[in-house]
């Protein structure tokens, strides 16, 4: 049975602890001795992308960070991405690069993400950057995972002898957060899209971390009574946007729950933003 220092709203309000966490780093920025710049390139026409890509930057605009949109033509080459991403890691006026994904099929996924220099992959996707993240040393911890971590940290609950189970296993979610939960004591249990019967899993889990991109795959009955449920997916569907947890049902069964949209999603914007601060401190542009 989980055990809280003081109960909250059940439902998490990511927005809530987004405004939080954002009025922090105002003050962050405002310590720095210059202006940080984000750089996010986007290639091709992806509805999706360009929603996600106009929601960073405002809410760099927010806390004083300078966010500038590299908008490239679905023609580019991978040839000439790469030599953008090179010129972008030398230019000293930038402290941060990501590339927002999907990228268009042409491309290799990895090549492109793994030519950002180290210190400027405020994504935390580079091996180097994940190579620290194991050893318990983090530089920049991926974004979604570290909402997730939030969104722990804001129930209160000790995670020391806590079970953990994750559904999906991609490099952006729960890949880096499997050594950052096991380092605050948890016990986890990965599943994936090959994991047979589910439900035994899920249901011993004192929190459900959910991040499979299927909608309404976890359904009241494979959720533990008292778990936290964390429901990391966004799903189109029509033009309505659903996670992967049915929510409706879930909820009553759930001590916290996170909303889709409006939980994991708005904290992970204000978290590439911390890790871009982080960039601007360790390696000032001058
Ligand atoms: P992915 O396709 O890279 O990985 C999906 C994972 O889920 C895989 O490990 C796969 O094996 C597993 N999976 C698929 N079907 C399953 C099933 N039926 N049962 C158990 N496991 C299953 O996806 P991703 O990039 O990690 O994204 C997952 C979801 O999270 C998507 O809905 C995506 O939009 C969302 N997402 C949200 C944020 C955010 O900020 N909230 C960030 C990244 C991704």
């Amino acid at each position: 049975m989980i055990r809280l220092e003081k109960v909250k709203d059940m439902i998490i309000d990511g927005r809530k602890i987004a405004n939080k966490i954002e009025t922090n780093l105002i003050k962050e920025v405002k310590k720095l001795k210059q202006v940080p710049v984000l750089v996010v390139i986007l290639i091709g026409h992806n509805p999706a992308s360009e929603i996600y890509v106009s929601k960073k930057q405002q809410a760099c605009e927010q806390i004083g960070i300078l966010c500038k949109i590299y908008r490239l033509p679905i023609s580019t080459s991978q040839q000439k991405l790469l030599q953008l991403i090179e010129k972008l890691n030398k230019d000293k006026k930038v402290n941060g690069i990501i590339v927002q994904l999907p990228l268009p099929a042409k491309f290799d996924r990895n090549t492109i993400v793994y030519s950002i220099a180290p210190w400027k992959d405020v994504d935390g996707s580079n091996p180097i950057n994940l190579g620290f993240l194991e050893i318990g040393q983090p530089l920049f911890i991926p974004p979604t995972a570290a909402a997730v971590l939030e969104t722990v940290k804001y129930t209160k609950v000790q995670l020391k002898c806590l079970s953990v189970c994750l559904v999906g296993y991609s490099s952006l979610v729960s890949k880096p957060l499997v050594p950052l939960l096991i380092d605050l004591g948890a016990t986890i249990t990965i599943c994936h899209k090959n994991t047979k019967n589910l439900i035994k899993h899920t249901k011993e889990a004192d929190i459900l971390v959910v991040a499979a991109g299927v909608p309404k795959l976890i359904k009241a009955s494979m959720v533990k009574k008292g778990a936290i449920v964390i429901d990391v997916g966004i799903n189109r569907q029509g033009k309505k946007i659903v996670g992967d947890v049915d929510f409706e049902n879930v909820k009553k069964k759930a001590k916290f729950i996170t909303p889709v949209p409006g939980g994991v999603g708005p904290i992970t914007v204000v978290m590439l933003l911390r890790n871009l601060i982080q960039a601007a401190r360790i390696y000032p542009v001058k």
